[in-house]
């Protein structure tokens, strides 16, 4: 069977910084729900003129669209490979679906990790973001800074501040986690797979730990 996992934390904690390091050094397919968001977004598709709003908000997109998104895409070949999702489920109602859906077929998450971090330091990994508009590559002012500022490594593209990352849309957003996406966990910690991680510590640390997680996970599945 191939490896299915679940990244969980707050916005900001770290997922997508560690999900690319796990896509590289695991070779699990990385699935960002946010990502896929804002390519639809980008695209002006119905799924992207629906959600715009509810994200410029730090709202959450209604399940629905989010379920029917996520299932069409693990479905996809490429996912036989294991997968990794960042950011789904964020309520309790996609982690139901989710399960009801990988049950029907046989399968399960093998392990869902959760980033926690404290708040202050969110604040700050978020305010320093820069992301590439064209790859999505994510980068830190201070902690993780491109080669050359301002400048993706990868494509050259000029970074930008994500809208949903000012101040005030990021307060919101955390308290959309705290409300809806912190009993996910529960969810999954009732289901004997769900691992913690300290992401308040430096990124080669944090990635020493995952690395630990996925070592352990993808020997066993
Ligand atoms: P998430 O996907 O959970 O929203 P990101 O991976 O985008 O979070 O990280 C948020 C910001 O914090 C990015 O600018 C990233 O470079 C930075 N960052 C990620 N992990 C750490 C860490 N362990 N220490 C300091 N900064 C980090
Ligand atoms: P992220 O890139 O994960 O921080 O997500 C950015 C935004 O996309 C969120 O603030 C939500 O508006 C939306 N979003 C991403 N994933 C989900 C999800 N699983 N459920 C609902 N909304 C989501």
């Amino acid at each position: 069977m191939s490896t299915a996992v679940v990244l969980l934390g707050p916005p900001g904690a770290g997922k997508g910084t560690q999900a690319k390091h796990i896509e590289r050094r695991f070779g699990l397919v990385h699935i960002s729900t946010g990502d896929m968001l804002r390519a639809a977004v980008a695209e002006g598709s119905e799924l992207g003129r629906c959600a715009e709003g509810y994200m410029k908000r730090g709202e959450l997109v209604p399940d629905e669209l989010i379920i029917e998104m996520i299932l069409e895409r693990i479905a996809r070949p490429d996912c036989g490979k294991g997968y990794m999702l960042d950011g789904f489920p964020r309520t309790l109602a996609q982690a139901e679906a989710l399960d009801a859906s990988l049950a029907e077929r046989g399968g399960r998450i093998d392990l869902a990790i959760l980033f926690t971090c404290d708040p202050e330091a969110i604040v700050e990994r978020m305010s320093g973001r820069r992301v590439c508009p064209t790859c999505g590559a994510v980068f830190h002012l201070a902690h993780n800074p491109p080669a050359k500022p301002g400048v993706c490594d990868r494509d050259g593209t000029p970074l930008v501040l994500r809208p949903d990352d000012r101040p005030e849309v990021v307060r919101k957003r955390l308290e959309v986690y705290e409300e809806n996406t912190a009993p996910v966990a529960e969810f999954y910690r009732k289901r004997g797979v769900l691992a913690e991680v300290d992401a308040s510590r430096p990124i080669p640390e944090v990635t020493a730990a995952v690395d630990r997680l996925l070592e352990a996970v993808t020997r066993d599945s």
